[in-house]
């Protein structure tokens, strides 16, 4: 039996589901919102509530967003012809931060894994090659984190493109490796996209 009234031990669960989120945690934010006034905990009710309602991915690119096509493939400010494969919708931010890179994204959501049986079928790729395949883009730029499952999604994408005639290229692994591309300083990515290389 929890000590806890039951809508506040059921309000624990779910925040203990939250990554990085223990009982402690999930104790002390249960307890700040049943301190805050109703209008905030409203809001926050409501704010998950929109987040599943309004976000969908985009169409081209994966991304997490409210509008289809996202706010980087509508736009006519970026080079459409040049694409940054990254893992998950946070790594853009990473990239975005260097302020230096103009292209579009495409985002796999995931890596190859085979013991978590992740394979090229679970990766959202699909899109990305039929869009090479339709000359429709210049460079590819893997931008996969330096893991062992970034090195592998990289090294499987580059084979799957490398029948069309488009320029693949690796971010630099001038970056620590076995670290997490949404981790790194904006110096490091903005180094790490400057040095990419042709593979
Ligand atoms: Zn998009």
């Amino acid at each position: 039996m929890s000590r806890y009234a039951e809508p506040m031990a059921r309000l624990i669960e779910e925040l203990k589901k939250l990554p990085g989120v223990g009982a402690k945690s999930a104790q002390r934010y249960a307890f700040h919102i049943l301190r805050s006034s109703d209008e905030d905990a409203a809001a926050l009710a409501e704010a998950v509530r929109n987040l599943k309602a309004s976000l969908r991915l985009c169409s081209i690119c994966n991304n997490v967003t409210d509008i289809d096509p996202c706010v980087y493939c509508a736009s006519p400010a970026r080079n459409q012809r040049m694409v940054c494969v990254v893992e998950e919708p946070t790594s853009i931010e990473s990239v975005e931060r260097t302020r230096a890179y103009q292209g579009v994204y495409h985002v796999l959501h995931g890596t190859l894994s085979p013991l978590h049986g992740v394979g090229p079928d679970q990766l959202r790729a699909r899109s990305l090659v039929e869009r090479v395949e339709r000359g429709e883009i210049d460079e590819v730029i893997l931008a996969t984190s330096p893991t062992l499952e970034g090195e592998a999604t990289a090294n499987w994408l580059a084979t799957a493109l490398h029948r069309f005639p488009v320029k693949i290229t690796r971010i630099a692994t001038g970056v620590p490796a076995g670290s997490e591309i949404e981790y790194m300083d904006e110096v490091t990515m903005a180094r790490a996209m400057e040095g990419r290389r042709e593979i």
